[in-house]
């Protein structure tokens, strides 16, 4: 069995929802996205959901109490007899920095932390035309001048819907916050060896063949 641990680290719209499904796919291992995660917490009205709610529509980061106490759950709860895909956490340092005791904690490593690189500009881009499907989260592009048609995804078929923070301002707000919060952890894990920088910019199979080249 498969049990390499590995995190996807990177900008939003940098493409590492889809490719963490990919990576899935392809190495049968468990995959958390904290995103995702608040997400159903949201769509349910659950008490996390509402906490999570007002950070998330102006595209703050959740507080790392409740962020790591949610990802804890949910690795305790999957289990380590499988390697782990985690998309989108950590995103801070503190947060880099439980993972970290926490895994030591259940004996296991990380193995590979993928960073995926790709210039604002596209970003901005890409998130401005993403619809995400309510059925399986792909995300989908699309082009505005056919939005009027009612879209579906090219995965599943299912219902798209703009995401609440895939609007200008948000989209603004999380790039800054990205480029404050996140953008340390890139150096933390290339002090500890373990970081490999993929370039984006590409069709989402090339991209993947990059990923596959390290993993
Ligand atoms: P994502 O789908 O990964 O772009 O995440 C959507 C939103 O969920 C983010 O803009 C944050 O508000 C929240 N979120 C997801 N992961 C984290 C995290 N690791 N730390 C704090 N907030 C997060």
């Amino acid at each position: 069995m498969n049990k390499s641990n590995i995190i996807l680290v990177g900008p939003p719209g940098a493409g590492k929802g889809t490719q963490a499904i990919l990576l899935r796919d392809k190495m049968d291992l468990n995959y958390i996205s904290t995103g995702d995660l608040f997400r159903f917490n949201l769509n349910n009205s659950t008490a996390l959901g509402k906490k999570a709610q007002q950070y998330m529509s102006t595209g703050e980061l959740v507080p790392d109490s409740i962020t790591i106490n949610m990802l804890a759950e949910e690795l305790n709860s999957l289990g380590i007899d499988k390697g782990f895909i985690l998309d989108g956490f950590p995103r801070t340092l503190p947060q880099a920095e439980s993972l970290d005791a926490f895994m030591e904690d259940l004996s296991i490593e990380l193995d590979t932390v993928l960073f995926f690189d790709v210039p604002n500009d596209e970003l901005v881009l890409r998130l401005s035309s993403r619809y995400t499907c309510r059925e399986c989260q792909a995300p989908n592009m699309l082009n505005s001048s056919k939005t009027s048609e009612v879209p579906t995804c090219s995965q599943c078929n299912g219902e798209l819907y703009q995401r609440e923070d895939d609007t200008p301002s948000a989209i603004e707000r999380r790039l800054e916050v990205y480029d404050q919060e996140t953008k340390p952890i890139i150096n933390f894990y290339e002090t500890k060896g373990i970081l490999h920088t993929i370039d984006s910019l590409g069709k989402v199979e090339e991209v993947f063949s990059k990923v596959m080249e390290v993993v």
